[in-house]
């Protein structure tokens, strides 16, 4: 029998949704699949694999904490609660069940579940780490802690350069996400799991997307994506893995609405799972997409608050130029639209990697986590980003930088207009999505990173196979 493969995604959706894909990937590829995750999640997942019938991939349920939301999408704000943290370990018990049962190859799990490394070295399997991220966040992460070029700025939006990149990129300390400093307990956990028990790393990314920094990465490490591409011959239209919720109809309704619109002319705005605004910020994105003059797609997060749409949205808004989603949007069904000419994005790292698969130039909004250093990989790196301005790493609402409606409307035109420097970053756009296409195909790198990975799960088993024997 081939390499088995447990996977186990933290609770999220930027977590499950890329995670799925691979596991798709490499069922694709002949290896046998195991998704475990927790009940309520479950749902949240068996879409992604009803569109893929011809997958063998499994999915296995395990006991969440009773009472606590079981996804990060229910939390009041995107930070973690002790209580969810608490609920994340409470998995382990029954993971080990499940690992004595089927006796997998290797754990492919998230960062987020420091003792898989504990558990896989127990029954003497490989712990392989899902990040989540690219390799870019690590160099710039190690670039701060060994050199803390910080530390020198005189104020906290003061820019300093980050020594010791292959690129010239800017940072400042307000952009910085907390924990970076060693004072978060689980960061610190997960770093030391990842630094001893973790045979290698795998991303979803692909050489060119991050050039010059994987090769700076301390562990073995396989490229494989973008990872999303695996879903461009599925028609359903089913979201992958977000939950869709029966929008279905909202979701046949924008795309029709694309379809009217001439190529290229439409710009989409999503701020990922998380993003939330408050209602004046809300406001002022409205006020400065209608102003652009370009036609639009803005997702809007249902279950923050902004029920009471006269708060922020004004009269007319949506029959106007723009349509907006309440709730989830058909994200990557979008980004190929060839009506979509631009992606204003908080720089999650999965829409990053989607938007430049689908080729399109993006506005970058930035909220918390490493999402500004995302937009330094879009914007100084690969010269396929604006940004919009934002300075503020938080995921409390009221401590971000305020974004005013003509900052948002410079930024569109910058990126939707004309001129120059607008067809250069859409020429770079292009670029970057023909070499995630490439990458992806046979032979292409993220192609071949995906076979030697299952080749080195294959020798690592046949040795195992062949020590038992004598
Ligand atoms: N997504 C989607 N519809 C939405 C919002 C998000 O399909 O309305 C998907 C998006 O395509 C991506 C993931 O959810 O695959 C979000 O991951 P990302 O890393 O961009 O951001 P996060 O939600 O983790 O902040």
């Amino acid at each position: 029998m081939d390499v088995h493969i447990f996977f186990l995604p933290f609770l999220a959706p930027g977590h499950m949704i890329p995670m799925t894909d691979l596991a798709k990937l490499l069922a694709g590829r002949g290896v046998k699949a195991t998704i475990v995750t927790t009940t309520a999640n479950a749902s949240r997942v068996q879409p992604a694999l009803d569109g893929s019938p011809h997958l063998d991939v499994t999915l296995l349920t395990l006991p969440f904490l009773p009472s606590v939301p079981e996804n990060v999408t229910s939390l009041p704000t995107p930070g973690l609660t002790p209580e969810f943290i608490a609920g994340l370990n409470s998995l382990k018990s029954s993971f080990e069940r499940l690992l004595v049962e089927h006796r997998p190859d290797c754990i492919i799990s998230d960062v987020f579940y420091p003792w898989t490394g504990d558990l896989a070295a127990e029954h003497g399997i490989p712990r392989i780490a899902f990040h989540g991220t690219g390799s870019f966040v690590f160099s710039v992460g190690a670039a701060i802690r060994r050199f803390k070029p910080h530390e020198i700025a005189s104020a906290d939006d003061e820019p300093f350069l980050l020594p010791g990149l292959p690129h010239r990129v800017e940072l400042c300390r307000s952009q910085l996400m907390g924990g970076m400093d060693g004072s978060d307990e689980l960061m610190n956990q997960m770093t030391e799991s990842y630094m001893k028990k973790t045979y290698g790393d795998v991303m979803n990314t692909f050489h060119e997307m991050e050039p010059g920094y994987a090769d700076q990465l301390s562990k073995k490490t396989w490229l494989v994506g973008p990872v999303s591409l695996c879903n461009r011959d599925a028609t359903e239209r089913a979201v992958r893995g977000g939950g869709g919720g029966g929008q279905e109809n909202e979701f046949d309704r924008c795309l029709d609405w694309l379809d009217s619109k001439s190529a290229g002319s439409v710009l989409y705005a999503c701020f990922g799972s998380l993003g939330q605004f408050s209602s004046s910020q809300l406001g002022e994105i409205a006020g400065g997409l209608n102003s652009s003059g370009r036609p639009f797609v803005w997702v809007v997060r249902n279950n923050a608050g902004y029920d009471d749409t006269s708060e922020w949205m004004p009269e007319g808004f949506e029959e106007e130029e723009g349509l907006v989603i309440r709730g989830w949007a058909p994200q990557m069904l979008i980004l190929s639209h060839p009506a979509v000419g631009g992606f204003m994005t908080h720089c999650g790292w999965n829409s990053c990697m989607e938007g430049a698969s689908a080729g399109v130039p993006m506005v970058t909004w930035p909220l918390f986590a490493e999402q500004f250093f995302n937009e330094r990989l879009l914007v100084d790196v690969l010269g396929i980003g604006v940004a919009v301005g934002s300075k503020v790493c938080s995921n409390v609402v009221e401590e971000r930088t305020f974004v005013s409606r003509e900052q948002v409307r410079k930024a569109v035109e910058e990126v939707m207009g004309g001129g120059e420097e607008a067809d250069e970053r859409r020429k770079s756009a292009r670029e970057v999505a023909e070499m995630a296409r490439r990458a992806v195909e046979e032979g292409g790198s993220s192609y071949n990173g995906l076979s030697s990975l299952i080749q080195e799960l294959r020798d690592i088993k046949a040795g195992d196979a062949a020590l038992s024997e004598n």
